[in-house]
C-alpha cells in the first residue's frame, strides 16, 4: 500500500512539476511569539535610565557613573552583557570607537573618542551575513556644541536605543541562520560619526550586510500639528545607492529601476512583514533618504553601498527635539520622558524585531537575477540557485510600473528560471526572492542583467 502510494506520488510529481511539491508556509508562527515578547515596561525602564544621565552629548563627561555619555554607554554595555549571560553568552559585546577632532569639524567642540556599543548574535549558518538594528546613544541640547546643559533626549534617541536593547532581549532567545547586530551609535548629532566609523569597519572586514534598520525617534505619537496617531510610522529609503556604477546608471535608463535600489527593497520588506504580521499598524513608505534636508545614522551605511533605512514615528514634535528644557510663551520645550509613548515604541520595536528575525531565518537572496522577454508575450526570469538546504524555492514578484509596493507574486518552486506566461515585460517591474522551508523570505532582488533568446 505504502509502496503504491509512493509510486503514484512520484509519478504525479514528475508529471506535474511543482504542483505536487510542498509549498512553504505563508507565516512563521514564531514571529507572533516575538511580537508578544516585546515589552513596553522594559523599553520604558531603559528610556528612563538613559534620559536620567542628564546629557548624553558625545562630548560630555565620560568619567561619572551618573551623568554623561560615558555612564550611558557603560549602562548599555552592561545591559547587553546581562542579556548575553541569560542566553549562554550568545552575544559578542564590545566597544568600537573612532577618534574625532575639533579641527576640520565645525560641530565638534573638542577632540574625543566617539564610542559605539556593539552586540553581535552570530548566525549559525552565515556568520558573515548581518542584519543590523541601530539606535543612538547620544543626545543634544539647543546648541549642539553645548555638552553640559541637560539634554535628556528621551525620544531622540533614547527611544531607538531602548528599542534596540529590547530587541536583543527578545531575539537572543532564538538561534538564527544569519547574524544580528544590536548597535548603539554615538556622534549622531554632530555629523553621523559613529555610523561612519562602524560602516567603514564593516566594509574593511568584508561583512555582507543584509540591511541596516536605523531607529531614530520611535516614541512620539502627537505631532507638532496636534495630530495623534499611534499606528502610523515612516520607513525612509533612498531610491538607488550613491555608489552605483556608470553602467548601472545606463542600465536603469533603458530597463528601469529608478525606485528599486537595495535600500528601497529593504524598506518594502519591512513594510510587507509589518502588513503580514502586524496588520493593526500602518507603515508609510517615504521615497527619500531621510526627512527633508535632515540626517540619520543609516546614511553612512548607504554612503558605502550598504542597504539601510530609517524607521521612525510619523508625527514629529519639533518643540521636543534638540531643545533646552524650558517654558516659553506657554510652550514646554525639551525632549523629556513625559512625551514618550512607550506602547508605540514597543510596536515599532516589534516591527524591527520581526523584520530582523524573518531576514535572519530566511535563505540568502538569489544571486545573478536576470530578465528577458523583449518583444515576446511572456516575461522570463533567471537566477542562480542556492545550495542552502533551507531553500524551499523562489518567488517572483511583479507590480505595475507606477505601483509603490510589489502587487503580484508567484511561488515557482526550487528552479533557477521561470516564464510568466502572458505577462508582458514592458508593463511591470519584476523581482525574485528566495523562500525558506520555514516560510521566511529574503529581500526581493531586482534584476541586474538582461538576456535575449
Ligand atoms: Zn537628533
Amino acid at each position: 500500500m505504502l509502496k503504491k502510494l509512493l509510486f503514484s506520488s512520484l509519478l504525479l510529481t514528475s508529471l506535474s512539476g511543482i504542483s505536487q511539491e510542498q509549498a512553504p508556509p505563508q507565516v512563521d508562527l514564531r514571529i507572533y511569539d516575538i511580537i508578544e515578547a516585546v515589552s513596553a515596561d522594559s523599553i520604558e525602564a531603559d528610556i528612563r535610565r538613559l534620559a536620567g544621565f542628564g546629557t548624553r552629548n558625545t562630548f560630555s563627561d565620560t568619567i561619572s557613573d551618573t551623568r554623561g555619555i560615558g555612564a550611558a554607554r557603560r549602562f548599555i554595555k552592561a545591559d547587553f552583557d546581562k542579556i548575553s549571560k541569560n542566553c549562554g553568552n550568545c552575544l559578542d559585546v564590545f566597544y568600537q570607537k573612532d577618534f574625532v577632532t575639533k579641527e576640520g569639524n565645525d560641530r565638534v567642540p573638542k577632540d574625543a573618542w566617539v564610542v559605539n556599543v556593539v552586540a553581535v548574535q552570530k548566525g549559525k549558518k552565515y556568520p558573515n551575513r548581518y542584519v543590523i538594528m541601530s539606535g543612538d546613544i547620544d543626545s543634544r541640547a539647543s546648541n549642539t556644541m553645548d555638552f553640559t546643559t541637560d539634554a535628556p533626549g528621551a525620544n531622540d534617541n533614547a527611544s531607538g536605543m531602548a528599542g534596540t536593547m529590547e530587541a536583543a532581549r527578545v531575539l537572543s532567545k532564538y538561534e538564527f541562520d544569519s547574524s544580528i547586530i544590536y548597535l548603539g551609535l554615538s556622534g549622531e548629532e554632530q555629523g553621523l560619526f559613529g555610523g561612519k566609523g562602524f560602516a567603514e569597519m564593516a566594509k574593511e572586514k568584508g561583512w555582507e550586510i543584509i540591511g541596516v534598520l536605523n531607529n531614530d525617534m520611535i516614541g512620539n505619537i502627537k505631532g507638532v500639528d496636534g495630530v495623534i496617531d499611534n499606528r502610523t510610522f515612516r520607513i525612509f529609503s533612498e531610491p538607488v545607492p550613491p555608489t552605483e556604477t556608470e553602467r548601472e546608471r545606463m542600465m536603469r535608463r533603458f530597463y528601469g529601476g529608478e525606485v528599486d535600489g537595495i535600500s528601497r527593497q529593504l524598506a518594502r520588506y519591512v513594510h510587507e512583514t509589518t502588513e503580514t504580521y502586524m496588520p493593526e499598524m500602518n507603515p508609510m513608505m517615504v521615497y527619500r533618504l531621510d526627512r527633508f534636508g535632515r540626517g540619520g545614522h543609516h546614511r553612512p551605511f548607504n554612503d558605502l553601498g550598504f542597504p539601510g533605512i530609517r524607521i521612525m514615528e510619523a508625527h514629529e514634535n519639533y518643540t521636543q527635539q534638540h531643545q533646552d528644557i524650558r517654558t516659553e510663551d506657554g510652550i514646554e520645550y525639551g525632549d523629556v520622558v513625559e512625551h514618550v509613548n512607550f506602547d508605540y515604541a514597543k510596536k515599532l520595536t516589534a516591527v524591527n524585531a520581526i523584520s530582523m528575525a524573518s531576514l535572519a531565518w530566511a535563505p540568502p537572496a538569489p544571486k545573478k537575477v536576470s530578465i528577458g522577454g523583449i518583444v515576446e508575450a511572456s516575461a522570463k526570469l533567471r537566477w542562480e540557485k542556492s545550495d542552502d538546504e533551507n531553500v524551499a524555492g523562489y518567488k517572483i514578484y511583479w507590480r505595475d510600473t507606477t505601483a509603490p509596493q510589489w502587487q503580484y507574486s508567484r511561488y515557482v518552486g526550487n528552479v533557477d528560471n521561470f516564464t510568466l506566461e502572458g505577462i508582458v515585460i514592458d508593463n511591470y517591474f519584476f523581482g525574485v526572492a528566495a523562500v525558506g522551508k520555514n516560510g521566511n523570505e529574503s529581500v526581493v532582488v531586482f534584476p541586474s542583467e538582461t538576456f535575449r533568446d
